[in-house]
This record gives structure tokens, sequence and C-alpha cells, in this order.
């Protein structure tokens, strides 16, 4: 690639004159250092860092960023190349490029690994934002260009994505690279649904677009009839990824998915996003508990808009966003729309430039100040920061050394449910470091767990009350072929905790899962009295299919001749 080529791929950015000189020098420099370099796809390698660079300029990241985004590779490339950037392009740009290179350099594999890049990416932001957010468009696009890669590798990275990289761009505010890492991460660990879904909205979006430029037409006409001048209003579809969310929380209902696209109505100023949303509440019945300020209220992530949903017909909703054009820009880039509009044209450094809107950055800052000198591990880190990034989420392994990320809480199968719906289904047994478990057992981060599999096995309908994630309880209905209605147990089936008192005779044990057996439930798991202990319960789970079932299996056990008491509770 030629600077003119590159000079053309800029133009739409707007970038300053001064600018481009710089960047046309940088641009020559890391021509040079990757020269004769090829990407696994057969492409030129300066390829890579140009177009990371372009995703910098498209997030209208200062030049120093864009032209790190240029140099990131360099380092790697040619270790001698860090003086030369410093002599060449300044303190600030080689401080940038050995920040970015220092994250990608992390030895350790599995569990040590995922903590070790969590830990990186934080002291990062702490410093100075722009790195991870150079480290996120690079990401952007090695995801676009992840099929040249081994299969084992695809799925490693995606599930890193998926888990770290999106979870930093959503929290960042950054939507549009959150949305790009997530529908690319989902392509390659859940192609099918991934197809699945898209098919369906190919199907379903045009009737959706046409009804919706109906709509926007009348809103247009209101809006001119009630004064309001400079608005912009345009629809935007949401991502396969959220979509595929939703659809899990509506337990596969395409119906219940009023938002597939939603209105969005941008205003000059606050007081007209107001005004806006009266004429529409004005024009369609609003739905119920649907309106969200976040114009006053504000998402952690900084986000601000007016949300409300109206039915335009009996049965059809449509979903309105109203923003000024700040909000939208903040909408769409985040964090990074606070170095595009700087007062003396000067980026600002840091996270000082992000203000009080991005609070949880400002927390790490202090507390890493504070705790520098002490070299905390990431567990550590981790532990002590707090803020509540991963706080519902654990890091388990398989046994290959795959990281699978899943809500605190999640059991064996979740885990088997979450690589593979085969793996699900035809699970017999779990291992949780070599030691083997039910599948009640509640897994924790760190944890290698492996899944024991048998040809001919199937999911039982007590599976739903075990697992915790949404996307294993779909896997097991579809396995079992229920409906979404059909599936009652879900909300009706409980996990139950026993711990029966009594003296341990002979053919007590069996007296007591005899009661289990004759009523058709399944102990999940059963830890009887160690012997010499004859005062020690005997705990043990089992899934109760209702109330009734779990009172009519109580009062049998208090029956089991020995048993002295019965104590439950329910998980
Ligand atoms: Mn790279």
């Amino acid at each position: 690639m030629t600077w003119e080529e590159y000079e053309k791929k800029l133009e739409p950015f707007g970038i300053s004159t001064k600018d481009k000189e710089f960047l046309k020098k940088v641009f020559v420099f890391s021509s040079k250092i990757h020269e004769g370099e090829k990407r696994l796809s057969g492409d030129d390698y300066i390829s890579h860092p140009v177009a990371v660079s372009l995703k910098l300029a498209e997030l209208k990241m200062d030049a120093n960023t864009i032209a790190s985004g240029l140099l990131h590779d360099a380092v790697e490339r040619s270790p001698e190349a860090l003086k030369q950037i410093r002599k060449q392009f300044g303190e600030e740009v080689a401080f940038l490029v050995d920040s970015v290179t220092k994250i990608a350099k992390i030895q350790a594999a599995g569990i040590d690994r995922a903590l070790e890049s969590v830990k990186k990416m934080f002291l990062a932001l702490a410093e100075d934002v722009r790195v991870v957010v150079v480290k996120l468009a690079d990401r952007a696009h090695n995801m676009e260009t992840l099929e040249w890669l081994p299969k084992e590798k695809q799925e490693r990275i995606a599930r890193e994505t998926l888990s770290l990289y999106a979870s930093l761009a959503e929290r960042l505010g950054m939507w549009n690279i959150k949305a790009q890492l997530e529908d690319l991460s989902m392509k390659f660990l859940y192609p099918k649904e991934y197809e699945m879904i898209s098919s369906e909205v190919k199907k379903r979006a045009p009737e959706r677009e046409r009804y919706l430029k109906r709509i926007l037409s009348i809103m247009e006409a209101e809006l001119r009839k009630e004064n309001i001048r400079n608005f912009e209003i345009n629809y935007r579809a949401k991502h396969i990824y959220s979509i595929w969310q939703k659809l899990e929380r509506y337990e596969g209902d395409w119906s219940r998915l009023s938002d597939l696209i939603a209105l969005r109505v941008i205003v000059p100023d606050v007081k007209n996003c107001y005004s806006v949303l009266g004429i529409i509440h004005k024009l369609w019945r609003p739905v119920p508990g649907k309106f969200r300020d976040y114009i006053a209220l504000p998402k952690p992530n900084g986000y601000q808009s007016l949300h409300t949903s109206v039915f335009t017909e009996p049965r059809v909703i449509v979903e309105f966003q109203i923003r000024t054009p700040d909000m939208h820009k903040e909408a769409e880039t985040g964090i990074a729309a606070h170095w595009a509009y700087t007062e003396a044209g000067k980026p600002k450094k840091g996270f000082k430039a992000v203000g009080k809107k991005f609070n949880w950055i400002g927390q790490l800052q202090n507390w890493q100040k504070e705790f520098q000198k002490e070299k905390p591990t990431a567990e550590e880190l981790l532990e002590a920061l707090k803020i509540d990034f991963f706080k519902d989420r654990i890091f388990t392994l398989t046994p290959k050394g795959d990281v699978i990320d899943l809500p605190r809480g999640s059991t064996p199968l979740d885990f088997a449910y979450h690589i593979h719906s085969e793996i699900g289904n035809r699970a017999s047994g779990s291992r949780v470091n070599g030691k083997l478990v039910p599948f009640t057992w509640e897994l924790n981060s760190g944890d290698v767990v492996e899944i024991i599999m048998q040809k001919n096995k199937k999911p039982t309908p007590e599976w739903l009350a075990v697992v915790r994630t949404a996307l294993a309880k779909n896997r097991i209905r579809k396995a079992l072929r229920l409906s979404p209605k059909k599936s009652f147990i879900t909300i009706e089936a409980k996990l139950v905790e026993a711990r029966i008192y009594g003296k341990n005779r002979v053919g007590f044990i069996k007296d007591i899962t005899s009661v289990f057996a004759r009523s058709r439930v399944n102990i999940q798991n059963l830890i009887s009295a160690r012997s010499g202990n004859e005062e020690a319960p005997i705990n043990l789970t089992f899934v109760a299919r209702s109330k009734e079932e779990l009172e009519k299996i109580i009062k049998k056990l208090q029956a089991v001749p020995g048993v002295k008491k019965v104590n439950y509770s329910l998980k």
C-alpha cells in the first residue's frame, strides 16, 4: 500500500493537513518495518496496522493514537523500533506503543492467561484509556480476519473477545466496537445460532423497515407542525448477538421482540428531547413500564437518551430513542468521543478527559496509585477493585486449557452446554479438578472441568432446574423437544438440599434412597454419614417437580424407621 492509497482512506475522517503530514511519516516508518512480512491471509502485514489506524480515525481519536495504531506491532517485529519511535514521533506515541506491546506479551496459559490479560487491560486503562482503545481496534480487525487462523486458536480468541474485550468496550460505552466484537465472536463460537438469527432477521427486517419508514414520515410531519427544527430521524437494526440474548430471555418467542429496529430522533438540545417525547406520547399510547430517562440518570458507561416504546397500532410496538447530537456521538463511540473536540485543539491525556461520567475508571486509577508499589497479583487486583466488572462471572477451564466464562453459580452442565449442545446432551458425569462431582456442583474460577460423555445419554427435565444459564436451559429444552410453554418445570421445579438425621443402621441409606426410587425422583448428589459417626446427617440433593411432590417426599422420609429429623432448603 502506498501513502496515496492510505491518504485516500483517511479522507472521510476530516484529519487536518498538519496531522496528515505527521501520519505520512509514521506510515512510511511502519511500512519499512513490516516490509516483506505477511499476514496469514496472504496480505502484506501493513494492511493490519493500517486497518487498526483507520478504526481509530473513525472513532475520531487524536493523531497520536492513530499513529499508535499504525505502529502497534512494530516493536514486536523489531525491538529497536521503540527508540526510533520516541526520537521521531515523541514521548507520547512511544508511551502508547510501548503500553500496547506490553499488553500483548502474555506468556501464561489457561486461567493465568485470562487473569493476566484482564489485569494488564485494567492497569493500562488506569494509565491512559487510549491504550485500551488501540487494543480494542486491534482486536476488532483480528476478529475480522480470524478465519485465517487455525481452528483451536479461533475458538480461544473468540471466547476471550466475548468475555473480556466486548465487556470492556461496553463499559467504555463504545457501542459500535462492542457490537462488532460480539457478532464476530458469536459467528465463530455459535455458528448455528448466528446463521439462524441472521437469516431470520433478513427475512423480517424489510417488512419492519417499510413500516418504520411510514412511522418516520408521520413523525417528520408532526415535528414540523410543532415547530421543531434541525432534527434528524433514522433507524438502525439491532446486532445479531443482542437479538440472540433477547430471544433467550423471551424463550425464543420472536413476537415479543419489539425492538429489532429502533427509531432515533436527534434534536439540537435537551429541552427539545423532552418536547419530542411529549409529541410521541400524544401521537401514540406509550407501553407502560418502557419509558427510561437516561438523560437525567445516565447509565454507568455514560450513555444518555430518552427511551420509550409506543403502540403505533394495536399490538404493534415501536421503540424510540431521543437524544442530542453530542449524546448520539457518545452513544456510538463512548469514551473515544472525549478526545474528539478538545478546548485548545489539543488532546487531553488519559482519563482526565473522561470527566465524571466514567466513575469506575477514576476509582481504578486511585486504587492503582495507592497499590502500585505492592505489585498485586491478578486475583488480588480483581478482588480489591470491587468494581463490579467481573463480579458475576467465573472463569473455568477445559482440560485443554481453553477458558470458558460463565455466570457465578454455574454447574458442570452449564459448562458442557456452553461448549456444545452435544457435549451437554451426552453428559453422564463430570470431574472438577480431577474429582468426580455431581451435576449440581457449583463451579469456581480456576476449576478445570471435564465432562464424561456416554453415547446414548439424554437430558432429563430435572436438568432444567440444575442449570443456571439461559443458553443451557434453551439447549436442554430443545433436546427434550419442550416448547417454551410446556417448560413449566423451569418455574415449578426446585433444587432441594435435604439433611436427614437419624440412627445410621444397616440398610438405612437403602431405605432412604428407595423413597426416591418409588417416587421416580432422581437423587442428584448424596453424601452419607462418615462411618463411626452415627449422629452425622445424610446430605442429599434432588429436584422436586412441584411443591406437592416436595411435601410428599419429606413426609415419606420422616416415616423411614430410624429417622429423627429431616431439614431441607431450596437452592
Ligand atoms: Mn495487531
